[in-house]
């Protein structure tokens, strides 16, 4: 079993997109930038957002963190939006999701610029992205084909079983897994809440990734021996002997499944990080881009 190290593999990532930049800045040319958004103060999203703008630092980008208060209305969240679409300085940004109730997030999202919105979230992107065409993939998907491809991972032809259907993850990744390419062409199954008899389909998988967010749903009784596991779900659980008084914990048994897997990520230490590299990489794409 060999442990896909999403933290060294990041890493190797971030070495590289802070190459690319130090050639930019003897060419005296520009250096990417990113913004990000964030409305609110929700822990979670606040620890999210702080660790995108300190890897943006770790590569040498520059950053803006736009911090807005809960009650800030949409027209407000609008108008931050379409300055920062006219902001040439800015190559691409995120709006942290969730976004507080009385905010349409779709509205919010339809509203990004296509050529920065390097979350890869808006229709146009997304919809370029099945076509096979230029876009932003989403950031943890693009992660996830980035192991694969790095740890050489044999796809070809491989039933993939990816559980969840979100539009940030199950969805793409569903489409990304079944595309043309060397570390594609899988023949994929996309389950999720209404899919019966899951744990028959998971065990018929030679790779499974899982993207739903129960902790240890994914046992060992699920999965087929030789299985590549991917271990998409974050949740977070409650543990007084923890430094912060929570844990991190995946989607999949870990202790239980890594013995029968070929290859397994853990929780944390596997997506996780190279959601956040990837991104990086969006905002690359993004300032190389707008060169053209
Ligand atoms: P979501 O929370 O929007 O939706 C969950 C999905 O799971 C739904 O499509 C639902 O149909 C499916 N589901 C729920 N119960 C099910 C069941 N019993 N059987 C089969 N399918 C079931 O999904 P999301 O936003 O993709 O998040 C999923 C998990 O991934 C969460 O834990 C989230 O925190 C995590 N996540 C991690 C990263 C990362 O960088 N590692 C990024 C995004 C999300």
């Amino acid at each position: 079993m060999i442990i896909l190290d999403g933290k060294k593999t990041s890493q190797e990532l971030k070495e590289e997109i802070a190459a690319d930049v130090a050639v930019l800045r003897q060419q005296g040319k520009k250096v990417p930038h990113l913004a990000a958004v964030i409305v609110g103060n929700d822990g979670a999203s606040l620890t999210y957002v702080s660790s995108k703008v300190k890897a943006c630092e770790q590569v040498g980008f520059q950053s803006t963190l736009v911090k807005l208060p809960e009650d800030t209305t949409e027209e407000a969240l609008l108008d931050k939006v379409k300055e920062l679409n006219a902001n040439a300085e800015i190559d691409g940004y995120i709006v942290q999701l969730p976004l507080p109730r009385h905010i349409d997030e779709e509205k919010v999202l339809l509203a990004i610029d296509p050529k920065k919105d390097v979350d890869g979230f808006h229709p146009a992107n997304f919809g370029r992205m099945a076509l096979e065409l230029e876009s932003f993939i989403p950031a943890t998907p693009y992660g996830i084909m980035q192991l694969l491809e790095r740890y050489d991972i044999d796809t070809q032809g491989k039933h993939a079983i990816v559980i969840g259907r979100s539009h940030i993850v199950g969805r793409p990744i569903s489409i990304l897994l079944s595309q043309k390419g060397k570390y594609a062409n899988a023949t994929v199954t996309l389950a999720h809440s209404r899919t019966t008899d899951l744990k028959t389909l998971v065990l018929q998988a030679d790779i499974v990734v899982s993207a739903l967010g129960i902790p240890n749903f994914v046992n060992a009784d699920m999965v087929k021996p030789g299985a590549v596991v991917i271990d998409v779900g974050i949740t977070r659980v409650s543990d007084a002997d923890a430094p912060k008084g929570y844990r991190i914990v995946g989607d999949v048994d870990f202790d239980q499944v890594a013995p029968k897997a070929s290859f397994i990520t853990p929780v944390p230490g596997g997506v996780g990080p190279m959601t956040i590299a990837m991104l990086l990489k969006n905002t690359l794409l993004a300032r190389e881009r707008s060169e053209v």
